[in-house]
């Protein structure tokens, strides 16, 4: 398989849950090697992740795979860059009317899928420098790691030269698999993957930041209240943009948690998926081959 570029196996790894035991399932023989490990960068992944890809770059290494970290910029900074194109972002958006709204997600397309794709096209062959067309009849079979929970979010590959594969589907494992299983491994820290201010967090994952990451907490914060008309150039923002789904600046975001009370009064109110979307956050989180997209503001 190796060194025949019309037939790679290129894993994209997140470095999180699912990544993680992709990859030692790997090392442990159960998965088969891939010939290349790409992790795509947006800049504002937090500490944890960070220090998870190193760990996993020496695991990947001891197995003789290279992992390429790529990147196409820093998504915090070009957002509330004013100078920069609009970095489109599923801010939490009150419009002038009252109404509530959200933005649109791109930013997963643009900071993760893009670099991820460019990589895998110069690994395939395209020319330098700008790596656009891969050469005929080459491919690559492409490994993302949806568990069984995930099933929904499966779409086949949208270009040509990409034959998508899901090993944890086909293991038969779910998240809370993978869970124990990197328990056993001795890997049971690993954090889902996500942006420092992503506005897919739950309540459990802002208090977290807050409580244990005081630094990128304040990041979060001062980001927050930097977006709040919009942040960088393009689109105006008519309204006002939020990271927290109260629509509420984050710094004073009710993100603790519920009582025992307040949970009876709320699930009166609200339907119980809608509770555990608040304090979990969302399901689907980020990943950048998740069919997903929120309402437009
Ligand atoms: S983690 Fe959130 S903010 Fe970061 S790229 Fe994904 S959707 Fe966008």
């Amino acid at each position: 398989m190796a060194g025949d570029v019309s037939d790679l196996r290129i894993f994209s790894c997140g470095a999180g849950v699912q990544s993680t035991a992709i990859a030692l399932l790997m090392r442990d023989g159960t998965l088969p090697l891939v010939d290349h490990v790409i992790f795509a960068d947006t800049g504002w992944e937090p500490a944890s992740v960070y220090a998870q890809v190193d760990r996993l770059a020496v695991l990947f290494d001891e197995l003789g795979i290279p992992l390429h970290r790529v990147s196409q910029g820093n998504l915090r900074a070009d957002a509330i860059d004013p100078e920069h194109r609009f970095a489109s972002v599923p801010y939490f958006v009150r419009n002038p009317d009252g109404s509530d709204g959200m933005g649109r997600r791109q930013c997963t397309s643009e900071y993760k899928l893009a670099p991820i794709n460019r990589k895998v096209r110069e690994l395939l062959g395209a020319a330098a420098p700008k790596f656009r067309r891969v050469p005929k009849g080459r491919r690559a079979e492409q490994w993302i790691g949806f568990s069984t929970d995930e099933v929904g979010r499966v779409s086949p590959s949208r270009v040509q030269y990409l034959t998508a594969r899901h090993p944890l589907l086909d293991l038969g494992m779910s998240r809370r698999d993978c869970g124990r299983y990197l328990e056993q491994a001795g890997w049971g820290d690993t954090a889902k993957s996500a942006c420092i201010g992503c506005p897919y967090h739950g309540n459990r994952a802002w208090r977290e930041l807050r409580d244990e990451h005081p630094a990128e907490w304040a990041d979060a914060v001062a980001f927050d209240a930097a977006i709040r008309k919009g942040g960088a150039r393009g689109e105006h923002l008519r309204g006002e943009a939020f990271l927290h789904r109260s629509r509420i600046p984050l710094s004073i975001a009710p993100i603790d948690r519920w009582t025992r009370g307040d949970k009876a009064e709320a699930q009166a109110e609200v339907q119980g998926d809608l509770f555990d979307l608040v304090e979990d956050g969302d399901p689907d989180g980020c990943s950048p081959y998740g069919c997903r997209s929120g309402t437009a503001a």
